[in-house]
């Protein structure tokens, strides 16, 4: 192949992968495969490390390029970056339209457009040439931040525009405004692994996202789930869009990622409709957002418009309420996690915020606590968001009456008491007893839980009383437990110890990937466990694994391979091993028989809360019948399982027109076929 051949390839390279990715992270609808489109960044790489002089800054290879920076350099925005001004309620909405009504006529005859008000951070992007050239923070409005190297890592941002071949060509220069977030999904699954690994969990997605953009370390802001959503253009050498929704029509065009709920709306009546519908529709977006945004639709009269103060007339955000409370302190206790950390929780004075009471509330960690001076008795602000554990926001010093009393991280394990951990530059206090009684409750409870063994009839309550009486000193000697041991247990009949121990026999027989998941290696759940089991065949050869042979396997990070090598090489886990072996766990995995599944071929996304499975379990019981689970919905996509109070999947299936059934219908669709 001659050179300019390799050129040609590596241009046309660079096209399909930043089409792919657009696919991929902005319309949610990808077209190939994971693996397909790490060949095709594995080939990028190959040409550009024979080639770096051709290496650009919009290559897709560039994404965490930086080099750490020491500090941010300031850098001045080409317009200021305005905020607007709030309204609370839909008489200040009606008030807001009045207004600019009497100085401009043609607001009553003209349209307006609804935008959800993400709850994020805003970034001002320049492109030059239709190239990704500067990102940066809005700070005063006036004066950002840069973090260019930050901002590329975002996979939602497009790094040349236009994105897809045929799109409109993109103006010489072009600078838009958009906001940085996190999904609440990711959210809470980065403040998990961050718990389990002793480090600093984050207050809320917005704090997280400000933190991940703020990194010095671009791969470090890499590695977080963060998003991106367009919605304004702040300068351009190129003609602007007549109205606004116009503006988002040719945004997406290029490939920016723009939000699919904004509506047009032809008077302020239907604006105000709109508006009460979101308080419902509020709960169910699968990021947080705080308000909405109205802006008058002719971008002419919205300049003509003006300003009052800094803040343009064109456009107002209606904020909705808080999903905030004050309440009591009560205390605060410490929960023992399955890994030994210790983390505090609020005891709250019984207190209802959007309909729900809420009696406890996350505190983070202990140096939360210290931070926002939070003391026993205080009246505290508790905010709930979403789905997520509502936390609590800080105190109200001003209702101090005296008697709080500060709180002092234990010294001691609650459980056991065993002196308390703490690793030096880690916030997370540990207890590192292996034999702490709270710890090894949460081992068994996890383990015989419904996911795992499976173990009816063995609630908290038995599990707490066998480990206490010294019965159960690791899970193994659940298979050695006899009936006699059984009688002198509080609340144990005979018929009640009879069944127990049948249930505990017949566990024996759970296959491999639910005795993986039972073992309690942190990282590891059903999904990776089913994986796990299907590569590895048994527990030799997963205890055997090397560091490669597990990322070796897709989903398999850094993280959660190097968890699986420490669980196997800890001898007290290699004894609960042997143990278990001698007791009769030792499953071998099946090989799939060659039949043909109900299930295969298909790809199924899940959605809303089912009547009886538990997401975990439909997965595993699609996968089981030769079925893919995937999290987005695409075109891909063969039929969407919808439960109650479904999320913004739901929408997406009825706009690509993919099939919506029931758990019931799955079921049904595994049984016709035989
Ligand atoms: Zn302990």
């Amino acid at each position: 192949m001659d050179e300019r051949q390799l050129y040609d390839e590596l241009e046309q390279l660079k096209q399909e992968i930043h089409f792919h990715n657009y696919r991929y992270h902005v319309l949610d609808d990808p077209l190939i495969s994971d693996a397909s489109f790490d060949q095709l960044l594995k080939r990028l790489k190959e040409i550009e490390a024979m080639h770096p002089e051709w290496i650009t800054v919009d290559s897709p290879t560039q994404r965490a390029g930086a080099e750490p920076a020491e500090r941010f350099e300031k850098t001045r925005h080409p317009q200021p970056i305005l905020s607007l001004a709030n309204a609370f309620s839909n008489q200040d909405v009606l008030d807001w339209y009045e207004r600019i009504a009497k100085l401009d006529a043609r607001v009553r005859t003209g349209t307006f457009v609804v935008e959800p008000k993400i709850d994020g951070l805003t970034v001002v992007l320049h492109y030059e040439k239709g190239i990704f050239t500067k990102g940066a923070t809005r700070g005063d409005g006036e004066i950002g931040e840069d973090i260019t190297g930050n901002i590329r890592t975002i996979r939602a941002l497009p790094l040349k525009i236009p994105v897809e071949k045929n799109g409109p060509a993109a103006p010489e220069r072009l600078v838009v405004r958009g906001e940085a977030f996190m999904n609440l999904v990711d959210f809470e699954r980065l403040n998990k692994e961050l718990e389990e690994q002793g480090f600093k969990t984050y207050q809320n997605p917005r704090n997280t996202a400000a933190g991940s953009l703020r990194q010095l370390d671009a791969s470090l802001t890499a590695s977080r789930p963060l998003t991106l959503l367009t919605y304004a253009i702040v300068a351009t050498d190129g003609r602007l869009p007549r109205t606004q929704w116009e503006l988002l029509e040719a945004l997406k065009a290029w490939g920016f990622p723009v939000t699919r709920d904004a509506t047009l709306c032809h008077s302020i009546q239907e604006v105000l409709q709109v508006c009460d519908g979101w308080q419902q529709k509020r709960n169910r977006m699968p990021y947080e957002i705080d308000g909405l945004v109205i802006k008058v639709n002719d971008l002419e009269v919205q300049g003509r418009l003006g300003f009052v103060g800094k803040d343009p007339r064109g456009a107002i955000a209606l904020k909705f309420p808080a999903k905030e409370a004050t309440t009591k302190l009560l205390d605060i206790g410490v929960n023992v996690g399955r890994t030994g950390v210790l983390t505090p929780y609020a005891i709250l004075e019984p207190v209802e915020i959007g309909g729900v009471i809420v009696k406890q509330a996350t505190l983070h960690n202990f140096d939360y606590i210290k931070e926002k001076d939070i003391r026993i008795s205080d009246q505290v602000r508790i905010k709930r968001a979403g789905d997520v554990i509502p936390y609590v926001i800080g105190p109200i010093p001003e209702l101090r009456k005296g008697n709080e009393t500060e709180f002092i991280p234990p010294s001691k394990c609650p459980s056991c008491g065993a002196p308390s951990e703490h690793i030096e530059g880690e916030v997370a206090w540990f207890c590192v007893n292996a034999a702490c009684p709270a710890q090894l409750i949460r081992n068994v409870e996890h383990f015989v839980s419904k996911g795992a063994m499976n173990i009816m009839g063995m609630g908290i309550r038995y599990v707490e009383e066998l480990v206490e009486s010294g019965m159960v000193k690791d899970v193994a000697d659940l298979y050695h437990i006899r009936e006699n041991d059984l009688l002198k247990l509080e609340g144990f009949a005979e018929k009640k110890a009879e069944n127990l121990l049948s249930a505990i026999q017949t566990s024996k027989s759970q296959p491999l990937n639910r005795v993986i998941t039972a073992l309690g290696i942190r990282g590891v759940g059903e999904i990776a466990a089913l994986d796990l089991a299907e590569h590895f065949k048994n527990l030799e050869n997963l205890a055997q694994a090397t560091y490669e042979d597990i990322t070796s396997l897709e989903g398999f990070g850094p993280n959660i391979s190097q968890a699986i090598l420490d669980w196997f090489a800890n001898p007290r886990n290699q004894q609960l091993l042997r143990k278990l072996k001698e007791a009769g766990i030792w499953p071998q995995q099946e090989e799939r028989a060659q039949e043909k599944l109900p299930l295969d071929g298909m790809t199924f996304v899940i959605t809303g809360t089912l009547p009886i499975f538990s997401r975990d379990e439909a997965t595993e019981y699609i996968r089981a019948q030769g079925g893919k689970v995937t999290g987005s919905v695409s075109s891909q996509t063969s039929y969407v399982v919808c439960g109650s109070e479904p999320g913004s999947k739901y929408d997406r299936a009825l706009e690509l027109n993919i099939p919506i059934i029931s758990e019931e219908e799955l079921r049904r669709m595994v049984g016709e076929h035989g």
